[in-house]
């Protein structure tokens, strides 16, 4: 059977889905590498959740993105015979240009490295999977799908800074991340709620990185990322909106460097900073200590704010839907968050959401609650099923994956 492969490579970790191509598209397996250069360790389970693999390689072994694809590679060779039709890619920026997924050859990589200096932490590493695959097997096709795709036609008040206009012609704009998820949640929202989803709807991607969109039948209107992963809402690690002059002052009256301030605020900050404890939501309801308590305080008054302003910028709200890590499994910030809504008339079915309903809002309540679990990797595999099914006219015969790893 002829599969997909979904490929999302981030700097120290690679991470993969195998889609079997039948009547629809069918989970094969799941795997990450982790500790890429460091400690590498590779976990892969089946679409039952069965561990399949679990083996730690020396650091020599798997000292970059390069090497883990081979030895994920093999891997898959070993284990799935079968044709490989194409491989997904999440790339995190497809700039101004990209307002759809792309079948990449050499001309539009080349493109698609002018977007590094706009995501410098992610760009990198999301091509260079693509290069090695290029490189050995120029023959099977690749496909890119965009973290900003969702966001392109908006208003051009929503993606201008008040900076001036040559910047914004250079690329400076606020392009807004987690697309995938969003076009996949809300095409699951069209199937189980289509008014709901027709109307003002936001939606919150509560995972490690987090953010918000307000969609406008379907399409995106607003969102809390800006320019890069840093704004909006604070994250696991990351600080979120912050004054632009908190960094000058960093700068010029700290004497941080560049880096350190980088590292600061995309690895140092967010719950982790306040918290002084973890970056994980787990961990802080855990604890009892006070500083836990005030990083979850400060998360949750602060989505309350972005959903203020999103609901503005939608002139009203009739739906609010709970994704990712924290928005699926946590009944407990769900009902912290639902609380700040409401003034826009959200009232929370406790027993619904303790029990993480589709649908967890109370009958008197105002707008829709949601809790819809995300999918970026499926959202990924169909637009790879569906380009590579119309530039070829049909889903082709396939390759094997990777058969000469070189
Ligand atoms: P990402 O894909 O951005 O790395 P995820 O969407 O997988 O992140 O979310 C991971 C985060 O979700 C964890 O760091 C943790 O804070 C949170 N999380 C996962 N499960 C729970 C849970 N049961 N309760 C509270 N938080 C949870």
């Amino acid at each position: 059977m002829d599969t997909i492969l979904v490929v999302n490579a981030g700097s120290s970790s690679l991470k993969f889905e195998l889609f079997a191509i039948g009547e629809g598209l069918h989970k094969r397996v799941k795997g990450q590498m982790d500790g890429i250069g460091t400690s590498p360790r590779l976990r892969i389970k089946g679409s039952d959740g069965q561990l399949l693999a679990d083996t730690c390689y020396s650091q020599s072994d798997v000292s970059n993105a390069q090497a883990a694809m081979h030895v994920v590679g093999a891997w898959l060779r070993e284990t799935h015979p079968g044709k490989l039709a194409a491989v997904g890619h999440r790339v995190v920026h497809g700039g101004p240009d990209y307002m759809r997924p792309v079948m990449v050859d050499r001309d539009v990589l080349e493109q698609l490295e002018r977007y590094v200096p706009l995501a410098p932490l992610h760009q990198p590493s999301n091509l260079a999977a693509i290069r090695v695959i290029l490189e050995r097997r120029p023959d099977l096709p690749q496909v890119a799908c965009f973290d900003t795709s969702f966001h392109r036609g908006r208003s051009l008040v929503a993606d201008h800074y008040a900076i001036p206009e040559r910047f914004f012609v250079e690329g400076v704009r606020r392009y807004g991340l987690h697309g995938l998820s969003y076009e996949y949640v809300a095409g699951r929202l069209r199937e189980v709620a289509r008014d709901v989803a027709a109307g003002r709807v936001i939606i919150a991607h509560l995972g490690n990185g987090a953010s918000m969109c307000a969609l406008s039948k379907g399409r995106s209107v607003e969102t809390t990322f800006g320019f890069s992963a840093l704004d909006g809402l604070p994250m696991g690690t990351r600080c979120g909106q912050i004054d632009p002059g908190v960094i000058l002052y960093l700068l010029t009256e700290k004497g941080m460097s560049v880096s350190q301030v980088q590292e600061l605020l995309y690895h140092d900050s967010g719950l982790k900073g306040l918290s002084g404890i973890s970056n994980d939501v787990r961990v802080l309801l855990a604890s009892d200590d006070p500083c836990a308590a005030f990083a979850l305080d400060y998360f949750v008054y602060r989505i309350g704010l972005h959903a203020g302003a999103l609901a503005a910028a939608l002139g009203g709200l009739d739906a609010f839907v709970f994704t990712a890590g924290i928005g699926e499994n946590s009944a407990e910030m769900r009902a912290r968050i639902t609380k700040n809504l409401g003034w826009l008339g959200a009232r929370l079915d406790l027993g619904r959401n303790s029990n993480h309903h589709l649908c967890i809002s109370a009958p008197e309540s105002r707008i829709g609650l949601y809790v819809i679990p995300t999918d970026e990797e499926l959202m990924i595999a169909r637009h790879t099923l569906d380009l590579i099914g119309s530039v070829t006219g049909s889903i082709p015969s396939g390759v094997t994956w990777m058969q000469d790893p070189g």
